[in-house]
């Protein structure tokens, strides 16, 4: 390609609302352009890294075994109905319908196991043909309730999507196994550090999950992990030793204080401390959260309860309560009272709740790794400026008792499976694997006949890889102060060729398109920059853009010299005569470290 008819549009200055590199760059670079709130168009140069990465992805999903397909994106109302799920995507508004000319409504596809789990039912009658995967590489809707960062969480993107169907469940774990592997394979042939953590599979689904990260500062997920036990979990999932808290002289019955003007945890214990109980500390209260949560059904008020120097995580404490509300799940918004609520339920102005008598909620839960039963605490006493001291659960509590996983585990807590400590990170999930059971098979009568002669629904799993997401996970993962720094596997060219002699200088000239040549028939993507412009400016404009190799001819072609660098590595003079064979062994070079990175998944 030369570089001349390209429509290459770089600019020297960060877009306003770009906060992280990839956004930044994306931008910068023109692989991006900004066509309305959560909406991008894909650029050229965009174009090509995304072919890539989808090509690699349908690669080692094809080789794991899976068929690919195309779905529709609009997807009737009616299949939705039939999983149950047309409401709850209505209620959290997380899917974007359109109507057409009859007035029928569609959804827009934000995942699509409704559309293949009526496929398979239809194609796939009997035992004989299970396992069997189909996947596909699509566009995805979502309305993200904040749409940022570019390319990471988008209205309109681009997922891979398998979905996996057996009758039994090794069956399903085998094909899970090998999903994982391919997972693996595909992002190390991407050039991405992806790892994998246990994710939340929420209250309603099967029996396990993992979601791929890729370490990086802006990612929005944390992680706790240990690298010793290989031990890692999304923070949302991730369970942990909590040390105990010291013990404290409290009195043998609960004992009603004035802690006048005093609601935050701190502030009560820096306030007994000076008033007859030295040694309290934050790890001595019972901290209340009290919560509304609403499902399709139902609203509920909600008081969560852990320990004082602890915090609630909000994915647990909704799967809890939607494990507790049965039939009248799954809770669909989860959000803090506001504060006339606090006082209704309380009696009290916010800060004093406790569960004593005067808490009035629909449920009650309490964490059941960091809260003891029979242990004395400080807890608000439904009075505005009063708290129990001494107060114990079984003893003193005047609601029903829920006990559940709710804390938030943090850096510095046990290891759950063994010694050691969890450390946290932040990451950016580029892909998800799940085990989905029976749900949609069963909910949508999707069976096959089994070696019984009787129907049974499939046993599913389904899986999926951001595409379009990753190509901006791989700029945060590959950048430097100009610009950035592609994997030789998705950069959008290989190799570009500057010319940089005297304007005018034919042999300059001719040294550049005979290396442009001889690189194009060797099969190496290049760029061949022939723009009216000072080599400094191109210079910065490929560095910008990230393509991995770049070839000048200067003045060095008088004397049969060019000068290669790899992009963020260091100039070097080669003979003109050696340029194209040193570029195709380096590129050649680079890719199979990658393959051989893939190769070693086991
Ligand atoms: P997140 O937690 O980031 O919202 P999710 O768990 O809802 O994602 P999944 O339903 O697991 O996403 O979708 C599979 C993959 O699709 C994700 O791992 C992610 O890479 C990608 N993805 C999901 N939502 C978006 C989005 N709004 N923009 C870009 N990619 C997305
Ligand atoms: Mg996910």
């Amino acid at each position: 390609m030369r570089a001349s008819r390209m429509h290459l549009c770089t600019l020297r200055e960060d877009p306003a609302d770009a906060e992280i590199a990839s956004h930044r760059l994306l931008m910068r670079a023109g692989y991006l352009h900004k066509s309305g709130a959560g909406l991008y168009l894909y650029g050229p140069l965009l174009q090509r890294v995304l072919a890539k990465v989808k090509a690699i992805v349908s690669d080692e999903m094809a080789r794991a075994g899976g068929l690919e397909v195309t779905m529709p994106i609009m997807q009737e109302q009616g299949l939705w109905e039939k999983s149950g799920r047309w409401a709850t995507y209505q209620a959290s508004r997380t899917m974007l319908t359109v109507k057409d000319r009859s007035g029928q409504t569609f959804g827009l596809a934000p995942t699509a196991e409704e559309v293949v789990t009526d496929y398979a039912a239809n194609v796939v009658t009997s035992y004989k043909q299970l396992p069997v995967c189909f996947f596909q590489q699509h566009t995805k809707f979502r309305d993200e309730i904040r749409p940022r960062f570019g390319l990471m969480r988008v209205k309109e993107f681009i997922m891979m999507d398998a979905y996996s169907f057996h009758d039994s469940d090794e069956s399903l774990d085998q094909t899970y196994q090998a999903m994982r592997k391919a997972y693996h394979r595909t992002f190390r042939r991407l050039g991405l550090e992806a790892f994998a953590v246990e994710a939340d599979s929420g209250a309603i689904g099967g029996s396990g999950s993992h979601e791929f990260m890729v370490a990086a500062a802006v990612g929005e997920d944390t992680i706790l992990f240990n690298a010793e036990s290989g031990y890692g979990a999304n923070v949302e999932r991730a369970v942990g030793r909590v040390a105990p808290a010291p013990a404290w002289a409290a009195p043998a019955a609960a004992v009603r204080v004035h802690t006048p003007a005093v609601g935050a945890i701190t502030d009560v214990m820096g306030f007994l401390q000076k008033n007859g109980y030295a040694d309290v500390q934050p790890a001595h209260g019972l901290k209340c959260v009290l919560f509304v949560a609403k499902t399709e059904k139902v609203e509920v008020t909600v008081a969560a309860f852990v320990r004082g120097d602890r915090d609630i995580n909000e994915v647990k404490l909704t799967n809890a309560i939607t494990r507790l509300l049965g039939d009248q799940g799954p809770v669909l918004n989860l959000r803090p009272m506001h504060p006339p609520e606090v006082v209704t339920a309380t009696t009290a102005q916010p800060g004093f709740a406790g569960p004593g008598a005067g808490l009035t909620v629909g449920l009650a839960l309490f964490d059941k790794n960091t809260l003891d039963a029979d242990t004395p605490y400080i807890a608000g006493a439904n009075a505005t400026d009063h708290h129990l001291v001494g107060f114990r659960i079984a003893r003193d509590a005047a609601v029903k008792l829920h006990w559940d996983d709710l804390v938030t585990i943090r850096e510095g807590d046990g290891d759950p499976q063994g010694p050691g400590v969890l450390s946290e990170k932040r990451g950016i999930e580029v892909g998800h694997i799940f085990k989905l059971g029976t749900k949609y098979s069963a909910a949508m009568q999707a069976l096959y006949l089994g070696p019984d002669q009787k129907r049974h629904p499939f046993i599913m799993g389904c899986y999926g890889i951001g595409s379009s997401r990753v190509v901006a996970a791989a700029v945060e993962q590959h950048h430097d102060a100009d610009g950035i720094t592609w994997p030789v596997s998705i950069a959008p060219y290989q190799v570009v060729i500057v010319p940089a002699g005297k304007p005018g200088d034919a042999a300059v000239e001719e040294a550049a398109e005979g290396l442009y040549r001889d690189l194009q028939a060797k099969g190496i993507e290049v760029l061949l920059d022939d723009r009216d412009a000072k080599p400094g400016v191109k210079f910065k404009d490929w560095d910008l853009v990230g393509i991995p190799y770049r070839i000048v001819c200067g003045r060095g072609v008088a004397t049969g010299t060019v000068e290669v660098k790899p992009r963020g590595g260091t100039n070097a003079d080669v003979p003109l005569a050696e340029a194209v064979g040193l570029a195709t062994t380096w590129i050649q070079e680079r890719l199979a470290v990658l393959h051989a990175a893939a190769e070693a998944v086991r």
